[in-house]
């Protein structure tokens, strides 16, 4: 499979160039020069295949021959241990648990099935691969996590002092190893533009083989269609159409989804369900679509004013927003529905969410508001609760027991590097590492 930038279809390039370059060179997005279809077999054995049987099938179609099938095989095998279950709330309302990875979210998947690829192609290599990672709190972890004690690569993350929670700083900062966590003096914006700067600074890129994990990059976008086959060949009644609402931000996962359906999964609709940053659901009523500047949420991992991943969506469709409309319904929540959502969520099933899964929920019972029917009803759970326990707490007013994982890291020792925001002080760091 070759890939193309969404700005030249022209120029076209291997999943390995796209996985390493991340962002193509004219500043557009990979994008697959065609979306594979999956044969009539694989759909009738669907209910009997793992998610890592799954995901080889649905991978291979999109890298086959730039990794050996072994390789490969062996890669979603390390990259999606832990599950992904559909747990059964009502007779066809489903929530898909997204949260049972190491960093309790599901940017888990992406980062990890990310970090064995690029491990794969940098085995030979001579120079250390310096992944570089701007974060604001839960890429950075999920990131760091993926790249945990994977050979060849040393990953760098960048965060705001004081500005990320306590569970994130944990999370960020006592992994050690090959795991490198600078605490820079400045915003997140501050650590973003070093990052750029380190990339566009060709000294530094004679000297050193960088790359980035953005959210952006084609790898962390296909591990998060795997889910979407195995949550179908989950569902409880196979005869009902299938509905998913994703609680979207930046639309990696909601693209995940749309891919997954290009691919062959039968899925009636997909549901873009944001908070108060509505640039989607202005774009999907008007068909003209305007950036804004981010409002703060509860679910803040969704505050975005200009989704990256949107140009995917409309590439998907060839920019005709009459067809987008067919296969995604989009609706936007304030905190205040939120909060309600996660307290009804609560008294009606006994399930605590967190603020993005309720927003998901949201645009479910949205939806079906408008249009009533009988489908398998399915929303994502993008965080586990606990990482969100305040507001949890302050919603239900109950406590949200925290995962063995999540308390051992915040038992381990603070591990960062102060670090001024002058680039020429980050440089020379990069320079001596
Ligand atoms: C990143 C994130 C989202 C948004 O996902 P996108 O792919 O950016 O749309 C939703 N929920 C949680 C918990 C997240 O971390």
């Amino acid at each position: 499979m070759q890939f193309y930038s969404t700005n030249h279809r022209s120029r076209q390039v291997s999943f390995r160039e796209a996985l390493l370059k991340g962002l193509a060179d004219d500043h557009g997005l990979f994008m697959p020069v065609e979306i594979p279809s999956l044969p009539a077999k694989f759909f009738a054995q669907l209910r009997s295949l793992s998610l890592p049987e799954i995901a080889f099938i649905v991978a291979e179609k999109f890298i086959n021959q730039d990794i050996a099938n072994s390789a490969l095989q062996k890669i979603v095998a390390e990259s999606l241990n832990f599950a992904a279950p559909l747990i059964q709330l009502d007779d066809d309302l489903c929530v898909l648990e997204l949260f049972h990875g190491p960093t309790l979210a599901f940017k888990d998947f992406a980062a990890r099935f990310m970090a064995k690829t690029m491990s794969y192609f940098v085995q030979n290599a001579e120079r250390e691969l310096k992944v570089l990672v701007a974060t604001s709190g839960d890429t950075g972890s999920a990131v760091a996590n993926g790249f945990f004690n994977v050979p060849g690569i040393r990953v760098i993350i960048l965060y705001p002092q004081g500005k990320v929670s306590r569970i994130q700083e944990q999370q960020l900062t006592t992994l050690d190893g090959n795991i490198t966590a600078l605490e820079i003096a400045g915003t997140f914006d501050d650590c973003q533009r070093l990052v750029k700067q380190a990339f566009s600074d060709n000294e530094l890129n004679r000297t050193l083989f960088l790359t980035s994990a953005n959210s952006i990059n084609i790898a962390r976008l296909i591990p998060q269609s795997f889910y979407y086959f195995h949550a179908v060949a989950q569902a409880p009644n196979p005869n009902l159409p299938v509905i998913f609402s994703v609680p979207s931000g930046n639309f990696g996962n909601l693209t995940g989804g749309l891919i997954a359906k290009k691919m062959g999964l039968p899925v009636a609709k997909f549901i873009a369900a944001n908070n108060a940053n509505d640039v989607f659901l202005n774009y999907w009523r008007t068909g003209i679509y305007q950036a804004k500047s981010t409002l703060t949420t509860l679910s803040n991992a969704m505050d975005v004013g200009n989704p990256s991943n949107f140009a995917r969506v409309a590439e998907l469709y060839q920019h005709h927003v009459s067809e987008i409309r067919q296969d995604i319904y989009a609706a936007s929540f304030s905190d205040e529905q939120t909060k309600l959502a996660m307290k009804e969520i609560f008294d009606q099933y006994q399930y605590i969410v967190d603020p993005h899964t309720a927003v998901a929920y949201l645009g479910l019972i949205d939806y079906v508001r408008h249009y009533p029917g009988r489908y398998t009803k399915i929303f994502l759970a993008t965080a586990h609760p606990a990482k969100f326990s305040e507001i949890v707490k302050e919603v239900i007013g109950s406590e949200v027991s925290m995962p063995e994982r999540l308390h051992t890291c915040l038992n381990r020792p603070k591990q960062a590097i102060p670090l001024g925001k002058e680039y020429h002080d980050f440089k020379d760091f990069l320079l001596k590492l």
